[in-house]
Parts: C-alpha cells; sequence; structure tokens
C-alpha cells in the first residue's frame, strides 16, 4: 500500500499544476493517470492569455501552433473583426501541452504512475483511501482532478444535471486554400439554437473546428456540425469526437474530509465561452495551496478545514463565473436581441475580448452591457 501527503487524480492541467505546487512545497505527492502521456484529449486547444498569465512558466515556443489577435464574429450575414495589439489566445495541441505540465510536476519531485485508473475514493478517520485498477493508495489529502466524469466526484457531491453540461464536437482539419489565409485568426459563428457557436481556430498546417451547444443536446450537434463543415468547405479527415464541458457559476460542493476537486471535475468552466483551461489551472493552485497550508500546521483536512478553499475559488473566479452563467442566461431567453446588440457595435466583442486577455471580468462586461443596453438596443432596432 503506497502511502502519500497528497495523491493527485488526472493529468490535465487541473492535476498537473496541482502537483506541481504540493511537490514544490516538500510534500510527497503522487500523481495518478488512467491513460499513458501523451494521452488524446478532446479540446480546441485555444490558451487564452489570461490562462496563460496563471502560469509561472511560459509555453514553450514549439508547443505553440498558433498566435491570435484577430477575432472575426460571423451572425448570419452580419460580421465582426476586431484586431488587438496583444494575442488574447494561442492554440496548441492538448496532449502536448498537458504532458508539457506533468513533466513539470514530475521535475518539481511529484510522482507520476501513469495507466492507474482509480476505481473508488473513501474518506476515512486515518486519511483517504485510492484505490486503482490494481494497487491501494493512502494520502491525508486526495485533490480529485479527473475531469468532467471524475470518479473523486463520487465522494464529494451528486453528478451533474445534464442541464447543466454544455456538449461539444471537434475535429482537427488539414486545411483547403482559400482567399483569407486561415492562419488570420479565430473565426466564430453564432446563431445556434439551442444556445452555442461553431469555431474555427487555426493551428500549424491544420484547423480545429467544432461546435457547442447548452444545454447539453447530442442528438443533433453531430448532424449541425457536418452541414457547418459542408458550408465552409472543411473535409474530416480525422475523428469526430465529442465531449461535455459543465458550466461554471452553480454552487456545488469542491470538498469532502480529505478530499478537494479542482478542474472541470468541480465544475469551474466558463459558461459563456467554455474556456476550461484558466479555470483548471487556477483551481489547481488553490487546491494546492489549501492542502499545504493545513498540512504544514498538521490542522486536520477535515471538510470544514478545507472549506478555504471554497472560498478561495469563489473570490478568485466563482463569482465572476457566476456573471459569466447570469449573461449566457440572457443569451438563452434572448438570443436574437443579444446578438443583435452584439453585432451592431465592436464594443461587446472588445469588451469580451479583454476578459479573454484578463485585463476586465465578466462583473465588468455585464455592468458594460447595463449601462450600454439603452443605446445598443436603439442601434440594433
Ligand atoms: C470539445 C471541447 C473543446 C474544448 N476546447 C477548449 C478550449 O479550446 N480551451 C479551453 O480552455 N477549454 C476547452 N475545453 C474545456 C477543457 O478541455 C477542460 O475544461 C479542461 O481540460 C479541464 O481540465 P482538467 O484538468 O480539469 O481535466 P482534464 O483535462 O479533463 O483532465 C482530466 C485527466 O484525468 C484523467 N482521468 C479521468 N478519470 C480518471 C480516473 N478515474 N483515474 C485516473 N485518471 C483519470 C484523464 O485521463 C485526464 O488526463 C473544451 C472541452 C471540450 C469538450
Amino acid at each position: 500500500m503506497g502511502k502519500y501527503d497528497v495523491i493527485v487524480v488526472g493529468g490535465g492541467p487541473a492535476g498537473a499544476v496541482a502537483a506541481r505546487e504540493c511537490a514544490r512545497w516538500g510534500l510527497e505527492t503522487v500523481l495518478l493517470e488512467k491513460e499513458f502521456l501523451p494521452r488524446p484529449k478532446i479540446c480546441a486547444g485555444a490558451i487564452s492569455a489570461a490562462a496563460m498569465n496563471l502560469l509561472d512558466v511560459p509555453i514553450p515556443p514549439e508547443i505553440i501552433e498558433a498566435r491570435c489577435s484577430v477575432f472575426h464574429g460571423f451572425y448570419g450575414a452580419r460580421q465582426i473583426t476586431i484586431e488587438l495589439e496583444q494575442d488574447f489566445l494561442v492554440l496548441v495541441s492538448r496532449d502536448i501541452f498537458d504532458f508539457w505540465l506533468v513533466s513539470l510536476a514530475q521535475a518539481s519531485g511529484a510522482e507520476v504512475k501513469q495507466g492507474e485508473k482509480v476505481i473508488a475514493v473513501d474518506p476515512g478517520a486515518g486519511g483517504v483511501t485510492v484505490r486503482t485498477s490494481g494497487r491501494v493508495y493512502t494520502a491525508r489529502v486526495v485533490i480529485g482532478a479527473d475531469g468532467v466524469y471524475s470518479t473523486v466526484a463520487r465522494a464529494v457531491r451528486k453528478p451533474f444535471f445534464k442541464k447543466d453540461l454544455a456538449f461539444c464536437v471537434c475535429s482537427e482539419i488539414g486545411t483547403v486554400e482559400r482567399d483569407v489565409p486561415w492562419q488570420e485568426g479565430v473565426e466564430v459563428y453564432y446563431g445556434l439554437t439551442p444556445v452555442g457557436y461553431r469555431w474555427i481556430f487555426p493551428k500549424r498546417n491544420r484547423v480545429s473546428t467544432g461546435l457547442g451547444v447548452w444545454p447539453s443536446c447530442t442528438k443533433t450537434v453531430r448532424a449541425a456540425f457536418l452541414d457547418f463543415l459542408q458550408e465552409k468547405g472543411l473535409v474530416v479527415d480525422r475523428r469526430i469526437r465529442g465531449g461535455h464541458i459543465p458550466l461554471g457559476g452553480i454552487s456545488r460542493p469542491a470538498v469532502n474530509d480529505g478530499i478537494i476537486l479542482a478542474g472541470d471535475a468541480a465544475g469551474f468552466a466558463d459558461p459563456f465561452t467554455g474556456e476550461g483551461i484558466r479555470y483548471a489551472i487556477v483551481s489547481g493552485r488553490l487546491a494546492a495551496a489549501a492542502a499545504v497550508s493545513l498540512l504544514s500546521r498538521s490542522v486536520p483536512p477535515n471538510r470544514q478545514n478545507l472549506g478555504v478553499y471554497e472560498r478561495n475559488c469563489y473570490h478568485s473566479f466563482g463569482a465572476d463565473l457566476k456573471a459569466a452563467l447570469f449573461i449566457s442566461r440572457l443569451f438563452q431567453y434572448f438570443p436574437r436581441v443579444l446578438l443583435g446588440m452584439f453585432f451592431n457595435s465592436r464594443e461587446p466583442f472588445a469588451e469580451s475580448l479583454q476578459i479573454l486577455q484578463g485585463h476586465t471580468d465578466y462583473r465588468q462586461l455585464y455592468r458594460w452591457l447595463l449601462w450600454h443596453t439603452p443605446g445598443l438596443l436603439r442601434r440594433s432596432i
């Protein structure tokens, strides 16, 4: 039986960052990952400037496939283009990016065990017991960073309601020639029912394209995506894959005795854009900080004492995800009015891109919208 201070379950951004921080602070840490790394990951691979700023090590240039400072938004016949002076996101391949983050954790002293699927987690008086397909481990704290279909979360909260999940399909496609080069920037197409968008993001020799909707509506999504590809003259040459994104901004428990959830496992993703990597990184770091703070002072990591993590998450980004959820609901209930407003002026999109750059947040966007709504409505009418 392996005994550790901290067991981190999952080698995505939340788990890799949490394991690195715990190991750096001298805790005996093991990261359990069910796959062998680098492993494929269903994701567009867009990392916002705000997410990059959370990393204290710059992403190596060879991992970055494209940098974007130009946004093209489309809604029916309407189009808006915004060029910023600085990049608001970069594009990566998630298998390589996540592998890099895990190697940083390993270099800081975290042990990494691959091909170890966690099947059960039991909090107990003497610590938390973690069972994998072949072994049993114990730790004083377990950080569950095992994604949207988390096993660790079963020991903390009820499963996500279907209505609180978005569903996305995506694929990477070898590009065809066209007048406007694909590397020009990101293209986002609005006007879907239920609320959602389609995207084309540039990559090194390919494009990442996909479609996401909320609430999760798996039946029609694939057909709508194929229609979109046909319209854009893109031909699928790799598998179309799909996955869920939990809507952030909803209050859910994220801790139990000896257990902390981070990233998608905790439901921390942006309900407006679907961005999850940023919140995985920040919550992974906060989870490690909570574990280090309690264990280094020999304070029992029970549910009550770990409440500090929930409060820190709320202050750091949770209150803002609530504002994002409110804005998303406005789009869900009044799609034409909101899209009409967004496409009648460059300003709302320019404000939204500032959020990806980390210069502003959804609470400010909400205040901005309230203040400007009469003018924007007049223009859109
Ligand atoms: C189609 C799609 C496109 C997306 N595009 C973007 C985007 O462009 N930008 C963005 O910011 N976000 C995007 N997201 C969201 C983003 O992928 C997630 O929010 C992010 O990966 C969450 O990170 P995480 O570390 O919490 O979990 P994950 O990245 O999901 O990592 C979880 C890890 O845990 C492992 N694991 C799972 N179960 C177990 C187990 N039982 N035992 C051991 N290991 C386990 C998994 O193998 C995985 O490595 C997208 C999501 C989808 C579905």
